[in-house]
């Protein structure tokens, strides 16, 4: 094969929220660096699908039956984007790389014989779940989860995955989920599939997907230690890192709960007070938006917290006085907090951030997780847990060791590295 002067572009075609446009534009940067442009500041070139449901239409809309809808409504002006990116500059697109939720994206692929590849910015056990969960119906489904015994059955030899920890809470009602779950995981004619994750954190649900697809997968993460490229929607308050500078080493818990995850002011208050009660210092992230803190238990939680509206989260965690991380469990926050080594306190709001959750403390055991409704004493307890006692500190020895196998699958010729060579292989080849 001719090597080519010239880079030649990749489109990549991101979910438009924070969890999913970050780990997209650190794929973007790590393929960039391997010789492809994809469309850095300044090698990326942003190009805006036009909208194509109104804005009153979206707000009637719960979250799946939005991506349903997104799908069926994007293709036509996304097929419009691919026409006139290949009009202006050439027939030069390697491959169009699109986020598993985006999935109208295969059909200007197909129109356009271009190559297409799936990427998957959750685990690979949720994208297994995901495969599980499109062939079951949804009634027969809802009468079998009355049964202690079936919930409880082992999912597909994925010992500790049972079919009550499959992730169906919090998206609304089941039938259309699983109608979701179908086209997620339809593969269409994409020639591969990108994962976020890496073969020391999930190695079954690996080979189970590997097996199930029978298309090339790549597990070549985590991408933030790979590339880092900034994608931040919001402004860093980074008074936060002077704030931490300040702070014994370990000695802090710092508690996010993403860029969506909405907690009820019951809550909040019961944290701030459990927080408080702990004596333990505290960064919290609540963003603009969420549910503030009432005044006086905000004058009371700054004697000995830090509060900021979004943090530099990557760094919050590098920091030395960082000795815990209490966290809805997102798949980008779960990575970044094991790449740290630091052990977490879990409060997921959804099904994927439980079995996220349930892996930190069932599987690799690095964290734990809140029981039950969360009060004050709950509260100080866990964070007491995970900061003080011998628990935490054999839980952050675990995290560590964690940290050193992912670390050394990203170095040359560790799996995640060898994984991401191999797409470029394959890339260069389509
Ligand atoms: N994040 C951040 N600052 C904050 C809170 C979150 O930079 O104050 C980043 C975090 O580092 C992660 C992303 O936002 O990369 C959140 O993604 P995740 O998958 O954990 O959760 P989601 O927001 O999708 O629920």
């Amino acid at each position: 094969m001719k090597k080519r002067a010239e880079k030649r572009r990749i489109v990549l075609v991101p979910l438009p929220l924070q969890g999913h446009i970050t780990p997209m534009m650190q794929l973007g940067q790590a393929l960039n660096l391997k010789g492809f442009s994809s469309h850095n500041f300044p090698d990326f070139e942003f190009v805006t699908i036009p909208e194509s449901l109104p804005v009153s239409e979206i707000e009637a809309f719960g979250p799946v039956e939005f991506l349903i809808k997104l799908n069926e409504t994007s293709e036509a002006n996304f097929k419009n984007c691919i026409a006139q990116l290949l009009l202006q500059q050439g027939n030069d697109i390697a491959c169009i790389i699109y986020d598993d939720l985006m999935y109208f994206s295969e059909a200007a692929a197909k129109e356009f014989k271009l190559p297409s590849i799936i990427f998957s910015t959750t685990s690979v056990t949720h994208k297994v779940c995901c495969c599980v969960l499109s062939k079951l119906n949804a009634s027969k489904f809802l009468i079998d989860m009355e049964d202690h015994e079936l919930q409880n059955k082992v999912v597909e030899n994925l010992y500790p995955l049972s079919y009550k920890d499959l992730p169906t809470s919090g998206f609304g009602p089941l039938e259309l989920y699983l109608e979701l779950c179908k086209e997620v995981v339809n593969k269409r004619t994409a020639s591969a599939v990108i994962i976020n994750t890496t073969s020391c954190l999930e190695s079954s649900s690996l080979s189970w997907l590997q097996q199930e697809f029978k298309i090339p997968v790549y597990p070549l993460g985590p991408l933030h230690i790979t590339a880092s490229v900034p994608s931040s929607l919001l402004e860093e308050d980074r008074s936060c890192i002077e704030w931490l500078n300040k702070q014994k080493p370990r000695s802090v818990i710092y508690i996010s709960f993403g860029s969506l995850a909405l907690m009820e002011t019951k809550e909040v208050v019961e944290m701030a007070w459990g927080l408080y009660d702990s004596n333990q210092p505290f960064l919290w992230v609540i963003r603009s938006g969420s549910e503030s803190l009432p005044e006086e238990i905000s004058k009371m939680v700054s004697e000995k917290g830090y509060i900021v509206k979004w943090a530099p989260q990557q760094e919050v965690l590098e920091h030395r006085a960082v000795g815990g991380f209490w966290s809805h469990c997102g798949w980008n926050s779960t990575l970044e907090s094991i790449v740290e080594g630091v052990p977490m306190i879990c409060r997921p709001f959804n099904g994927e951030q439980k079995l996220n959750a349930m892996y930190i403390e069932s599987v690799w055991r690095i964290g734990i997780q809140l029981k039950g409704e969360e009060e004050r004493g709950g509260v100080k307890r866990a964070v007491k847990r995970l900061i003080v006692e011998e628990e935490g500190a054999c839980m952050r020895e675990r995290a560590h060791g964690l940290r050193e196998k992912i670390k050394a699958s990203v170095r040359c010729g560790g799996a995640s590295y060898n994984a991401l060579d191999e797409l470029v292989k394959f890339l260069n080849t389509e």
